[in-house]
């Protein structure tokens, strides 16, 4: 099996619009164990589109989807070069309009007669019914290779895409590939590749592993056909890698602490300076947050972190804002404030202006109040503003999961 992606559009080229189409069908297909082997992408050119189908009809690709130009505008290209490359006949879809003409019409809208040739289908291929537009979609087998077009809306892609193509791949695909991701955190790509060398060497032959480094943390993928081999593997790793491990498959960071916080009965309260709420709104991401989280306060100035989180006016002259004294303060303040199990309070220099000689850019200090235990710990990120602000939420996310792990 060898699968292409091919997405359509001069506005993906230009960087206008992000091409996540193709990144969410990787994303599907390797749930199911298939991993797409290339994606191209070209513009909004039928003499184009027909050159790259006929260069992956070439390279023997087995499944071809196509993604865009498939609405009634100008630019909607794609089905032509459809059309034109299986040499197919266009069929009117007589029942197609009638219906399509309904639909607009519950809606008050006259329809546009350019959408005549959304109702078009071919005599030699199938429509793949799309349950949220008026695009449908294409499907064509040639030489046990088979063709797919799909509009380039992410959501109606998506809905074809899942109802279709998916079965379709899965039921051609000669044997299962298991794929489990460890979500690690607070060591390097390096470091863990180090720590599991043994492991690695012992089951490459049977499971393949890749490391995908993202900021602070660190996600394993293992893909295998043996199942039983692959949780023997993470059996293995849990040993080694232990509290760094955090999760599985799609799990956060902020799943994971909630669900301790869940577990534990705790509740929790946010004073955060240099991070602007982005630890409130990380806690709150997760459904039925309001089990823990009690609530928050954004303490930019010197007066919000005195009136409201509380403070001493006396350790942000004596130490400053961003301290060890000004993040224990705050940790406890708002512990304090909101009577909370945990209070975390997190201040820094995000940057890039801002910093000095002695604070300089991306430091950072946590505090993390937990009943009567206060803990506060200094860090240096990154000269990058989000990139400060992601690791401090991050960090504080970490410390206390650790925390409660105890
Ligand atoms: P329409 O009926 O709107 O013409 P279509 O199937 O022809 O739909 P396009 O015209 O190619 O699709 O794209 C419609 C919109 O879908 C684009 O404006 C863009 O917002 C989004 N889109 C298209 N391709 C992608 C892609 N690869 N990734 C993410 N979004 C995309």
């Amino acid at each position: 099996m060898k699968v292409a992606v091919l997405t359509i559009g001069d506005e993906i080229l230009t960087g206008f619009t992000l091409n996540t189409n193709a990144a969410w069908i990787g994303q599907q297909l390797l749930k199911i164990g298939v991993e797409v082997n290339t994606q191209l992408t070209t513009s909004d050119d039928r003499v184009e589109i027909i050159k790259y189908l006929n260069f992956l009809t070439k390279e023997k690709y087995t499944h071809i989807i196509v993604t865009g130009g498939l609405g009634p505008t100008h630019d909607d290209v794609t089905p032509s070069a459809f059309y034109e490359f299986f040499n197919a006949k266009q069929i009117f879809d007589e029942t197609y309009w009638e219906g399509l003409k309904t639909r607009f019409a519950k809606r008050n809208i006259t329809i546009p007669e350019k959408n005549r040739n959304q109702a078009i289908k071919p005599d030699n291929g199938n429509i793949i019914p799309n349950s949220l537009g008026s695009a449908r979609g294409l499907y064509f087998e040639r030489d046990g290779i088979k063709y797919f077009a799909l509009p380039g809306v992410p959501a109606e892609m998506k809905a074809m895409l899942e109802s279709t193509i998916i079965p379709l791949v899965q039921s051609d695909s000669e044997f299962a590939m298991f794929v489990k991701t460890i979500r690690t955190i607070g060591m390097g790509e390096s470091a863990i590749a180090e720590k599991i060398e043994h492991l690695i060497e012992k089951y490459k032959k049977r499971i393949k592993i890749a490391f995908l480094p993202q900021l602070s943390r660190v996600d394993i993928r293992l893909f295998s056909k043996d199942k039983n081999l692959l949780n023997q593997f993470v059996i293995e790793i849990e040993k080694i890698l232990t509290k760094n491990i955090y999760g599985y498959g799609e799990v956060t960071l902020e799943d994971a602490v909630a669900k301790l916080l869940i577990n534990n009965k705790m509740t929790i309260a946010t004073a955060e300076s240099c991070t602007g709420g982005l630890l409130a709104h990380r806690l709150t991401n997760v459904s039925g947050s309001s089990e823990y989280m009690l609530g928050g306060v954004v303490c930019y100035s010197n007066e919000v972190k005195i009136s409201k989180v509380g403070v001493n006016e006396k350790t942000l002259i004596t130490h400053g804002a961003v301290s060890e004294r000004t993040a224990g303060e705050m940790a406890c303040g708002i512990q304090k404030q909101f009577q909370s199990d945990i209070g975390i309070g997190i201040t820094g220099i995000a940057g890039p202006t801002g910093g000095t000689d002695e604070k300089p850019v991306g430091l950072v200090y946590i505090g993390l109040a937990l009943k009567e235990e206060l803990t506060v710990k200094r860090f240096l990120f990154l000269k990058d503003r989000k990139a400060n602000k992601l690791l401090s939420s991050q960090t504080a996310l970490n410390m206390l999961r650790l925390q409660l792990l105890k």
